[in-house]
């Protein structure tokens, strides 16, 4: 079984491609022989490198009409007639992370985004971690959908590797080389049932090991990375970056990176301008050498990097982030806020969107598939579960802790749009309870920090949507300040370590919370809330007495 799991996924990398890859490194060993590297160029070559990352999911545009497959694409196919124009050559990378975030594409195992991307043309994406959440026939059903090839060097099982490293593309003469890194926290972030006995060895060690074979066939050499930009390389208790990996790694011409979901768009080396607003100029990172570029998330930009290679040496002669129709909020003439494209507005494709819409439409009609079951109602009604603990309050507190192994679980009540009614249940009515999209976080507090955060928790006032529901923690609150915690019966020992889970929205201040989502302990997981408790509906059941709030948390 594991060598079929094995074979199979690198035989949906395409055949054709392994073949190429394989004479390619015959050619190789014979260039070896003649010169180091391959030979040289004649006159300059103009490159421009597009970039996307972190997909998740969002094949369709949003309700204000903004990204999308088919705007993407006409956006892409007009930069590469601009170029071609010009007597320049194109490659379309990703950094990663197309699974996971959008119910419609979800429930379709992404099947609209990879078919999506082979029709935008993409050339290369490296693996990223949610391409890890389903087990790992789905990845290769994915890989042929793609038909392009999915890289990750860093990958192993039984001491091989498990997909292909790198691939080799030609270019007006140029060789260039495109290595695929996955991070290494992939292993804590998915389910470990889906990656049992896969290896992600540490990416760095990887490209460097692999750096001399890149060099001997190609002029330019591409990371393609799933590894996450940490400014200056502060990355709390995430592995290592593309910042580190830049800095050890000598060789590397452009890092195409994601993860992080971030602009890329630098004041300087060591600070990045995280009030960049779409449209504005950016200036991408460079460390030792090595440009390091990411295109936010979820296709919200197109990064188009020009290079010029001329004497043996990678020019960047300009870069751009382009919004794809995102917008900004202004006030009208009547005072009211008013949402305007942020940049010119740019047509979706009409047949990519013909292509996309059985998807979406299927999709939709997915989220009336029952998914589960409830014995009982869960009371998520505004006026009380803003007021008191309720049994829906627990359940989604506790369904975040189960799901992040942590030991307590907070949720913000005003996150809570409905009940659950009892019996059978389908997606549309998990999406009812929590309709924000917001992600499943977790937090490595010391038992001060958490008895600090459970203090600012139980002072969030009855009738408020800040209003938290506990799960995991016992809890006397006297006069909005907490008297007593205990977990499993244990008080908090303020030098231990715990796990808090929480939605990214609580976590990154929302309802009046401290801020967590810059402590570095603080892991945003990806996963959409209401995925993860179809997950929860889907695999146990509701049996509600288990979530009765009981006398967890009193209030005096
Ligand atoms: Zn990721």
């Amino acid at each position: 079984m594991k060598f079929i799991v094995n074979h199979s996924l690198y035989a949906a990398a395409s055949p054709r491609l392994a073949l190429r890859a394989g004479s390619l490194s015959a050619l190789a060993l014979l260039a070896a022989c003649a010169t180091q590297g391959p030979a040289p160029v004649s006159g300059p070559v103009k490159l421009t490198v597009l970039h996307t990352n972190d997909h998740h999911g969002r094949f369709w545009k949003n309700s204000d009409g903004e990204y999308g497959l088919a705007a993407r694409k006409t956006l892409i196919d007009s930069v590469r007639s601009e170029v071609k124009a010009a007597g320049g050559h194109t490659l379309l990378l990703d950094g990663g992370d197309v699974n996971t975030g959008v119910p419609e594409s979800d429930t379709q195992d992404a099947e609209p985004d990879f078919k999506g991307m082979k029709l935008l043309g993409y050339d290369a994406m490296a693996l990223g971690n949610h391409e890890f959440d389903k087990p790992l026939p789905v990845l290769a059903k994915q890989m042929a959908w793609a038909g392009f090839p999915m890289l990750s060097a860093n990958i192993y099982k039984d001491g091989q590797r498990l997909f292909k490293p790198y691939e080799m593309f030609e270019r007006g003469g140029l060789k260039i080389a495109v290595l695929g890194l996955t991070t290494d926290d992939t292993a804590k972030m998915v389910d470990p049932a889906n990656v049992a006995g896969v290896e992600f060895r540490k990416p760095a060690r990887e490209a460097a090991a692999l750096m001399p074979e890149l060099k001997k066939q190609a002029h330019v050499v591409i990371a393609a990375t799933h590894m996450g930009h940490y400014t200056n390389g502060a990355r709390g208790v995430n592995a290592e970056g593309d910042v580190e990996m830049a800095r050890q790694v000598k060789g590397l011409d452009l890092i195409v990176g994601g993860h992080s979901q971030n602009p890329v768009c630098m004041l300087d080396q060591l600070n990045r301008n995280d009030a960049y607003q779409p449209g504005g100029a950016c200036k991408p990172d460079q460390q030792n050498g090595t440009w390091i570029v990411q295109a936010h998330e979820w296709g919200k930009y197109v990064g188009r990097a020009d290079f010029e290679y001329a004497g043996g040496e990678l020019k960047l002669v300009k870069y751009t982030l382009i919004p794809v129709n995102l917008k900004k909020t202004v006030k009208a003439a009547d005072g009211k806020d008013q949402k305007v494209f942020a940049t010119s507005e740019i047509a979706e494709d009409a047949a990519t969107l013909a292509f996309l819409q059985p998807f979406q439409d299927k999709g939709r009609a997915a989220l009336d598939v029952v998914v589960g079951e409830s014995d009982g109602k869960l009371e998520g009604d505004r006026a009380v579960v803003r007021a008191q603990p309720t049994n829906l309050g627990v359940f989604i507190a506790s369904v975040m802790q189960q799901r992040a192994k942590a030991d307590v679980g907070i949720m913000n009540s005003g996150g809570i749009r409905d009940s659950l009614p009892a019996g059978k249940l389908t997606y549309k009515d998990v999406l009812k309870v929590q309709p924000f999209g917001n992600m499943l976080a977790y937090v490595d507090l010391s038992g001060k920090e958490l008895m600090d955060y459970l203090n600012a928790a139980a002072k969030m006032s009855a009738g408020s949507g800040a209003f938290a529901q506990f799960s995991g923690v016992q809890l006397v609150i006297e006069a909005g300040a907490v008297k007593t915690a205990t977990i499993k019966g244990a008080a908090i020992d303020p030098g231990k370590t715990y796990r808090l889970a929480l939605n990214n929205f609580q976590a990154n201040g929302g309802d009046g919370y401290p801020k967590l989502s810059n402590h570095p302990g603080y892991v945003n997981t990806g996963f959409v809330d209401a995925d993860v408790m179809r997950e929860y509906l889907s695999k146990n059941g509701i049996k509600a007495a288990n979530f009765a709030p009981g006398e967890a948390v009193v209030r005096r």
